[in-house]
C-alpha cells in the first residue's frame, strides 16, 4: 500500500515548486515574517528512524483468535498515528508521537471487518477506520491503554455495482478519489464530488466526516449523495435500503453519516451519480469588493443560476492567488497588463475580489449578467484554467512553509446569508487580533466556496511566523469561538474529531450531546470504536 508522506501532505517524492511562480515568495516573506532564503530549511522534519514509538501492546487473546495479517512495522504505524491537521504535522515533523496504533489490518471484504469487529467487542480491543489519513479535525488520534488497532480500508476500493436507470452505484468504502472518479467515468458517470484533498482521501473518509466537494452547489455535499449505507458495528451491522426516499421514522442512515467511525466502519454505500457533463469551463470574474461579489453570488442563489462551483476569493485571497500566477510567454503577459492598467483606472486593487466560477451546463449567459450587474469584469478562462490545473497541488504549499518556520492552516465555518458579512468581518477580526495578541504579524484570507438558498460558507486562511503548538491553538481557538460566538457552525465540512470536540456542546445543545452518547453506547458499550471523537 502506496502512503502518503507521513510527515506531510501528498506523494513522497512530491515537492511544492515555486520555481514557476515569481511573485509567490515574496508575498510569503512579506505576509508571514519568513526569511527571505527560499533555500533555506530552517525547521525540517525529524528523520524516520528518530521517531521513538512505545513497543505495540499486545492483547493476546485477541491476537489468538484473529485471522487478518497484522502489520506492527514502525512506517506503517507512524503513517497510521495522525491526519493532516496543522497540528497532527507540527506534531510528527518533530517525532512527538505520543501513542501509535499497536497495529495495522487491511481487511479485503466486509465479512472480515465484521470478523475482527466481533473479536475486538469480544477483547475489548480498539478499533480506529482510515480511509485515506486525510482529515484535519484530529479524527484519527490513538488515545489510551488498550490494544488499539488501525483499520485501514483501502483494500477495500470496488466498485461494486452500477445501476444506469436510476443512475446509483454501489461502492465498496475504501475506494479513493481518482481510481473511483474513473471507473465512474468509464461508465459515463461522475460522482461529482472533488474535495481540494480528492486525491488522497476515500468515500468511505468522505461521508464519515461529512466532507464538501468544490462543485458541491451543482451535485451537493456528501450527506446529500448518500442512498442507503451498510455499516459493521460492533454488535452486529445497520443496513440501510436503497429507495430513493422513505418514510421510515428517523433517518438511521444520516446516524451513520459525520459518525467519523465511532460506531462503527462503513463498509459499502449506493451513491447518486450523474452523467458526465458534456462541457466544463472555469471563468475569473474580478468584482470591485467582496461585498459586491458577495451580492451577486446570492442573487444567483435566489434566482436560481447555479453554476458548478462558486468559489469568492476576498481582497486578502485575491492577492494570494494573484501571487500564484505562473511565468507566461511575452504577448500573454503584455495583454495581462494592459488589462490591469485599464482595471487599475476602475477599481481599487486593495480591495478586488476574485470569483472563479464553473460552468457544466447553460448558467453562464445569466450568471455572466448578474456578475456584470454588480460591476464584475470578466476575465475569461485563463484564471479558471491555472486554477483547475494546480488545485490539487496547492496544499504541498503548507509544508513547504512549515519548513521554514511558519504557521499556515484554515478554519472553516457556514451560516446564514442575513449574517454571513457580519461573520466574515468578526471572524477575520478575531483571527487578526488573536496573532497580533501573540506577537505575530496578522496574516488572514477568506474565501467562499459552497452556496445555499440559505446560506454559504466562509473559509479562512491564516498563517504567520512561528513552530509552536501554543501560538497556532490561541489562533486555531479565536477563530472556532469567534464562529460559535457569531452564528456559525463549528465546521462546515471538516468535521469534528477531537479539535473541534470542546464547541460540540454549544454547537448542538446538552440534550443533542446525551441523544449522541446513548445512541454510542447503545451500538458500542465499550467503546471501542474511535474513542474520544466526537463525544468527549
Ligand atoms: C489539504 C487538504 C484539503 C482538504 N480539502 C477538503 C475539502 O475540500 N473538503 C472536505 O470536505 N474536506 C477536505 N479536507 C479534509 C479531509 O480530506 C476530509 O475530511 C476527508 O473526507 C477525509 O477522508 P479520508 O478518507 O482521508 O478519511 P480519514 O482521514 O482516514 O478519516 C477521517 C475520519 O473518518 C473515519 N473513517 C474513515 N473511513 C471510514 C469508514 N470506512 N467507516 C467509518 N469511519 C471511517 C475515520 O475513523 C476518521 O474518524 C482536506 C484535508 C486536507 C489535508
Amino acid at each position: 500500500m502506496k502512503h502518503m508522506k507521513w510527515w506531510g501532505w501528498g506523494d513522497e517524492d512530491k515537492e511544492f515548486d515555486l520555481s514557476d511562480k515569481p511573485a509567490l515568495w515574496p508575498y510569503i516573506v512579506e505576509n508571514l515574517e519568513v526569511d527571505p532564503d527560499a533555500a533555506k530549511i530552517s525547521h525540517p522534519p525529524i528523520c524516520l528512524e528518530n521517531i521513538r514509538l512505545d513497543p505495540p501492546k499486545r492483547n493476546e487473546p485477541f491476537l489468538a483468535e484473529i485471522k487478518s495479517k497484522i502489520y506492527t512495522d514502525h512506517r506503517e504505524r507512524v503513517v497510521h498515528s495522525y491526519g493532516k491537521s496543522f497540528r497532527d504535522l507540527l506534531r510528527i515533523r518533530k517525532g512527538q508521537i505520543d501513542r501509535a496504533p499497536d497495529g495495522i489490518c487491511y481487511p479485503e471484504s466486509e465479512q472480515e471487518v465484521c470478523d475482527i469487529l466481533r473479536l475486538a467487542h469480544k477483547h475489548n480491543v480498539v478499533i480506529i477506520p482510515f480511509g485515506g489519513g486525510s482529515n484535519i479535525a484530529g479524527c484519527l488520534e490513538a488515545k489510551g491503554d488498550r490494544m488499539i488497532l488501525s483499520m485501514d480500508m483501502r483494500r477495500m476500493d470496488r466498485l461494486l455495482e452500477v445501476d444506469h436507470p436510476s443512475m446509483i452505484a454501489r461502492i465498496e468504502a475504501g475506494a479513493m478519489g481518482p481510481a473511483l472518479e474513473k471507473k465512474l467515468n468509464d461508465a459515463g458517470m461522475t460522482l461529482g464530488h472533488f474535495p481540494d484533498s480528492f486525491e488522497y482521501s476515500s468515500i468511505g473518509g468522505w461521508v464519515a466526516t461529512r466532507s464538501a466537494g468544490m462543485t458541491s452547489d451543482k451535485y451537493g455535499k456528501i450527506e446529500d449523495m448518500v442512498i442507503s449505507l451498510r455499516l459493521a458495528t460492533p454488535q452486529g451491522q445497520i443496513v440501510t435500503r436503497t429507495v430513493p426516499k422513505s418514510s421510515n421514522g428517523i433517518d438511521v442512515r444520516h446516524l451513520c453519516i459525520g459518525s467519523e467511525g465511532i460506531l462503527g466502519v462503513i463498509t459499502e454505500v449506493t451513491m447518486q451519480v450523474h452523467p458526465l457533463p458534456a462541457k466544463k469551463e472555469c471563468y475569473g470574474y474580478l468584482f470591485p469588493d467582496f461585498e459586491s461579489g458577495v451580492a451577486a453570488v446570492y442573487e444567483c442563489v435566489t434566482k436560481g443560476v447555479a453554476p458548478s462551483m462558486t468559489r469568492l476569493n476576498d481582497p486578502t485571497k485575491t492577492a494570494l492567488s494573484f501571487a500564484f500566477k505562473t511565468k507566461e510567454p511575452f504577448f500573454v503577459q503584455l495583454l495581462g497588463k494592459l488589462v490591469k492598467q485599464y482595471l487599475k483606472a476602475k477599481m481599487d486593487f486593495t480591495k478586488v475580489a476574485l470569483l472563479l466560477v464553473g460552468y457544466e451546463g447553460n448558467q453562464k449567459k445569466e450568471a455572466h449578467a448578474i456578475y456584470k450587474k454588480h460591476g464584475a469584469f470578466c476575465l475569461g478562462q485563463r484564471p479558471g484554467r491555472s486554477f483547475q490545473k494546480g488545485k490539487y497541488d496547492f496544499p504541498y504549499i503548507r509544508d513547504f512553509v512549515m519548513d521554514r518556520g511558519a504557521i499556515a492552516d484554515v478554519s472553516e465555518t457556514s451560516t446564514l446569508w442575513s449574517n454571513l458579512l457580519p461573520l466574515y468581518y468578526k471572524s477575520q477580526k478575531a483571527i487578526r487580533e488573536a496573532m497580533i495578541k501573540v506577537g505575530a504579524k496578522p496574516y488572514c484570507a477568506c474565501h467562499i466556496s459552497h452556496t445555499y438558498r440559505t446560506g454559504a460558507s466562509l473559509y479562512f486562511t491564516f498563517g504567520c511566523k512561528g513552530t509552536d503548538l501554543e501560538r497556532y491553538l490561541a489562533i486555531k481557538h479565536a477563530a472556532e469561538d469567534s464562529f460559535m460566538q457569531n452564528g456559525g457552525t463549528l465546521s462546515h465540512h471538516h468535521g469534528v474529531g477531537y479539535e473541534h470536540m470542546p464547541w460540540m456542546e454549544q454547537e448542538i445543545s446538552s440534550m443533542g450531546m446525551t441523544a449522541l452518547k446513548a445512541l454510542k453506547q447503545g451500538l458500542d458499550p465499550q467503546g471501542i470504536m474511535n474513542p474520544g471523537k466526537i463525544i468527549p
